[in-house]
């Protein structure tokens, strides 16, 4: 079996780079180790997306006019605004509101002032401003936002990746999304490869099914995977390379959607609940209440907590967030309104993803442009993925925008 060019992984950015490939005549054959398309873009059939439900950036994302082409019903989140936020089990004032999202905004010039004042890459969390908002803040920028808390992330790339302006939902599903974009590719699912061997002429990848022999190889597996044990190189990638991946962890944001009772608790589309850390060491649990109406509420739990929770399984996961949930509403609506059990994401356990996205380590801020410049082999032997974008690293939007860098510097384009 051969082919112009292998890719390894049918996640956004492996779909992306096979689309190009493809369209410019490459006879492309995607490796991908799971069931399905679309890697930790994942929508269930209750339409919940276990990985990415926004389309960040929706303005720049390279995905907006894919999703529109393909008629997919879009909602417009805007900016983050916090309405659904609590202080002390009552929701906050006008006032509370906009002092949470002001200590964000301080402690976000913080990091970029401390950037443009240069000197040696540092974590985060020193830089968070003091005052009744830090626990919550750090907490938020850190193990929501990046699944990760900020003493373990790089000031400089925090600073680097840049998100703003629209965030879309889509009815559909972004998992879907993806999928339906790798539709017509040769695509071999349930098919991992163990080993690259990538010091020949050509390139060979060993799988269960066999060989494959390529021109070359693509790939776009998570760092996590890089990391561990389950995708080999001979020869052994180079020590830059291996120091990349070690510099990009993945870090955890887990989900676990609970269905509501019909009827029982009055709660508006899309709202938001969300109460103030009261501790440093506190891991608020935030809600997403009935996406497109659905009944459903989504919670998002990150960093340290996801961990915890990913090792003791699906039961304590619901648990905990029914007990969140109470905080805002009693046990006995909780009771009442919130069906037992729950479906809880597995991205921290799942050994093709080790985690949902990464992160630099302090100290790792040019880990990134390591790994997406790298052309070993004469340029045979490429990455792509989140990890690799400059500047929407650990987005959807960037492992696509990634792929598609991939491809063309494979074409001779870039
Ligand atoms: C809980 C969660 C929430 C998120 N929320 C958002 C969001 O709202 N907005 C946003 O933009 N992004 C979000 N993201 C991030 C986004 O989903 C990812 O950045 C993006 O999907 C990564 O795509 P990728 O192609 O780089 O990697 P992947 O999707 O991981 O694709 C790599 C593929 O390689 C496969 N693979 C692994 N090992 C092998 C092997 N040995 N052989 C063959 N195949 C292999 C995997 O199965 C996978 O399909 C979220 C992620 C998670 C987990």
């Amino acid at each position: 079996m051969t082919c112009d060019v292998a890719v390894i992984g049918a996640g956004a950015a492996g779909i992306a780079a096979a689309r190009l490939l493809a369209a410019h005549g490459k006879r492309v054959v995607v490796l991908e180790a799971g069931a399905r398309l679309g890697g930790r873009a994942f929508t269930d059939a209750a339409g919940v997306d276990h990985g990415a439900s926004w389309l960040h950036d929706a303005a720049v994302n390279p995905l907006t006019p894919l999703a529109q082409a393909l008629g997919f019903t879009v909602h417009d989140q805007g900016e983050r605004r916090k309405l659904g936020l609590h202080v002390a089990g009552r929701p906050a004032s006008a006032e509370e509101r906009g002092d949470y999202l002001r200590a964000i905004e301080a402690a976000e010039a913080a990091f970029e002032a401390a950037v443009a004042a240069g000197g040696a890459d540092r974590d985060c969390v020193g830089l968070v401003p003091a005052g009744p908002w830090r626990d919550s803040v750090a907490h938020w920028l850190g193990s929501i936002i990046n699944g990760a808390a900020l003493s373990g992330i790089s000031l400089r790339d925090y600073v680097a990746i840049d998100l703003h302006g629209l965030n879309w939902q889509l009815a559909e599903g972004l998992g879907t999304l993806v999928a339906r974009l790798g539709a017509g590719l040769d695509v071999r699912l349930a098919t991992p490869v163990r080993r690259v061997l990538w010091g020949g002429a050509d390139v060979a990848l060993e799988t269960p099914a066999g060989t494959l022999r390529a021109g070359a190889v693509l790939v776009t597996v998570s760092t996590g995977v890089l990391a561990g044990e389950g995708l080999r190189f001979t020869p052994a990638l180079p020590v830059e390379i291996q120091a990349a991946v070690q510099g990009l962890p993945l870090g955890l944001l887990s989900k676990l959607a609970l269905r509501l009772v019909p009827g029982v608790l009055e709660l508006p589309a899309f709202g938001r609940l969300e109460r103030q850390a009261e501790s440093a060491t506190d891991a608020p649990v935030n809600f997403m209440l009935r996406p497109f109406g659905r009944d459903q509420v989504v919670a998002f739990f990150g960093g340290a907590l996801a961990w915890d929770l990913a090792k003791a399984g699906p039961a304590a996961a619901a648990a905990h967030c029914r007990a969140e949930l109470a905080r805002f509403w009693g046990a006995e609506a909780v009771a009442r309104g919130v069906a037992p059990g729950g479906v809880a994401t597995r991205w921290g356990t799942d050994p093709l993803f080790g985690g949902a996205y990464t992160h630099a380590r302090p100290g790792a801020a040019g880990a990134r442009a390591v790994l997406r410049e790298a052309a070993l082999a004469g340029g045979r032997l490429r990455f792509a993925g989140e990890a690799c974008h400059p500047t929407h690293a650990a987005t959807l939007g960037g492992a696509w925008a990634s792929g598609e860098a991939a491809a063309r510097a494979m074409l001779g384009l870039a």
